[in-house]
């Protein structure tokens, strides 16, 4: 590749939890970061304090962490750029501004947000630039005295850009290609505001990109209406040589296609579209996270990746986030949106469950099984597991599966009984644990089933019938794995302990 060594960012604003698309930027910037040897940096931007939330940060710190994305500098990482919490740079920024007003790029407006409104209700299409900028309370239009007076007296103000109309603004986009803007749909955002001492996103966005010697851009569509403005703030600063490369990722959208992924539509059609649970710190509002609904973290990742982004038709689609660092190309990422398949994140996650060592999993289901009053053993439970997690997607359900290796049936599924415990069943099971009272301790699978299928033959008996009598009185329904597995799992005496139960509950 280049020479140029590759830093790119991930820039959330703490507005909230972090929504699955927002991990898909990390997510993208990470791949890109590692594959070109390059550093990714973790920037909070909060100068926004209307639309701060306390935790958010904290939670996007976690959640990047579950998932394995790591930064080299950053909020919580260090770092010689710091600090990276935008609202920790004011001081920064404030000479940045006055750079600005000096050359005469930007200048100071004293309209209140009443006499906004008024405009907006008054003339159609409001917007503040070139054909309206003259009718409004500025340093453009005021005396320099008066400008000064009002500053003077407290007056609160804001700076705004001097967008020259009519000029085609190019935005280079590595996914996109060339896309051209006419500057006269921008109107002269505001870059600070007076009353709170911050700047906005658009010109502390810049600044800190061109202060962290940031070389790509990566981040989501809708911030691709900014993206001229923030070439022409580039030029402003005479930063056009070191600008950074874009690239705009698509939107996600809903399962059916039909718009922009919501949290509503996980509501709706029952997944989560956070990393991590999370409780609106306002509202108490409670939203499932994939950590908290049984997900791998290599699952989510791997799902997350292809949401967007395909290696190729001759490539497996499971891939190691290594294996991704080395097949991911940000000029293959589409530029239609992506539809959030959620069956496939399942599908991730049953492979990842399969895939996983058994003792893994063990560790995982720990603290679920000690809160249901289940004393832990590794080893137990990692065999329980070995024997049922074929059949699950998720760890809550891998938990399900091996539910009854802890806790004895106390009910029988009704159905079963119904169609299988017979008249004699009873005393078949009677003979059986019988049988295998005289059987080793450990019950091993193999001998044991061949010693109760000769029994069964010898006996007369149907085979079928004992042996789903004796499954229902193992496990209390008609599932599981194979039943000699289950049995050695069990051991003798509670093997003998649940016949015995059946026995007596069913008759
Ligand atoms: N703070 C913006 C966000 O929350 C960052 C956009 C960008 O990456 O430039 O997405």
């Amino acid at each position: 590749m280049s020479h140029e060594s590759v830093r790119v960012r991930f820039a959330p604003s703490p507005t909230g939890a972090l929504h699955i698309g927002g991990v898909r930027t990390a997510l993208y910037n990470y791949l890109f970061a590692k594959a070109h040897g390059g550093e990714l940096l973790l920037r909070i931007e909060d100068t926004d304090s209307q639309r701060f939330v306390p935790g958010a940060e904290a939670y996007i710190i976690e959640a990047l962490e579950w998932l394995g994305i790591r930064f080299d500098e950053g909020v919580s990482y260090g770092g010689d750029c710091g600090p990276y919490r935008q609202s920790e740079r004011r001081d920064i920024y404030r000479k940045y501004v006055q750079q600005l007003l000096d050359a005469g790029k930007a200048y100071i407006a004293f309209d209140t947000p009443e006499e906004l409104e008024e405009k907006r209700k008054t003339v159609a299409n409001f917007q503040y630039d070139a054909t309206t900028r003259t009718s409004m309370r500025n340093s453009l239009v005021l005396p320099r005295e008066e400008v000064d007076a009002l500053i003077a007296g407290g007056a609160q103000y804001v700076v705004r850009f001097l967008v020259t109309p009519d000029v085609e603004v190019e935005v280079d986009d590595m996914i996109r290609g060339r896309v051209t803007f006419n500057s006269s749909v921008l109107d002269d955002k505001v870059l600070y505001k007076s009353a709170d001492d911050l700047p906005t996103y658009h010109l502390a966005n810049i600044v800190d990109d061109h202060l962290m010697r940031i070389t790509h851009v990566i981040r989501g569509e809708e911030w691709l209406p900014s993206a001229p403005l923030h070439v022409l703030l580039y030029e402003a600063f005479g930063w056009r040589d070191t600008m950074p490369r874009f690239a705009h990722l698509a939107l996600l959208l809903k399962p059916e296609g039909n718009g922009k992924l919501s949290k509503r539509d996980g509501d709706r059609l029952g997944f989560p579209v956070f990393p991590l649970r999370w409780v609106d710190p306002k509202t108490g509002e409670v939203s499932s996270g994939y950590r908290e609904s049984g997900y791998l973290p290599e699952a989510v990742v791997n799902f997350v990746a292809l949401l967007g982004w395909n290696p190729g038709n001759d490539h497996e689609e499971v891939m190691s986030m290594d294996e991704l660092i080395r097949y991911f190309r940000i000029e293959k990422c589409s530029k239609a949106g992506a539809k959030f398949d959620y069956e496939k994140g399942k599908w991730f996650n049953h492979h990842y469950i399969q895939t996983s060592s058994n003792e893994r999993l063990a560790a995982l289901l720990r603290p679920s099984l000690e809160a249901a009053g289940i004393t832990f053993d590794a080893d137990y439970v990692a065999r329980a597991i070995a024997l049922t997690k074929e059949r699950a997607q998720t760890l809550p359900e891998l938990e399900e599966q091996i539910a009854y290796f802890f806790t004895a049936p106390t009910a029988y599924d009704e159905k079963t009984v119904k169609k299988r415990w017979k008249e004699d069943s009873a005393a078949q099971l009677t003979e059986l644990a019988a049988l295998l009272a005289t059987q080793p301790e450990d019950l091993p699978s193999e001998a044991t089933e061949e010693v109760v299928k000769a029994w069964i033959e010898e006996k007369g008996y149907g085979l079928g019938a004992v042996m789903n009598c004796f499954r229902l009185a193992l496990v209390g329904a008609a599932k599981g794995p194979h039943l000699f597995d289950i049995t050695a799992l069990l051991g003798r005496g509670e093997t003998l302990q649940r016949l015995q139960r059946a026995i007596e509950v069913l008759g």
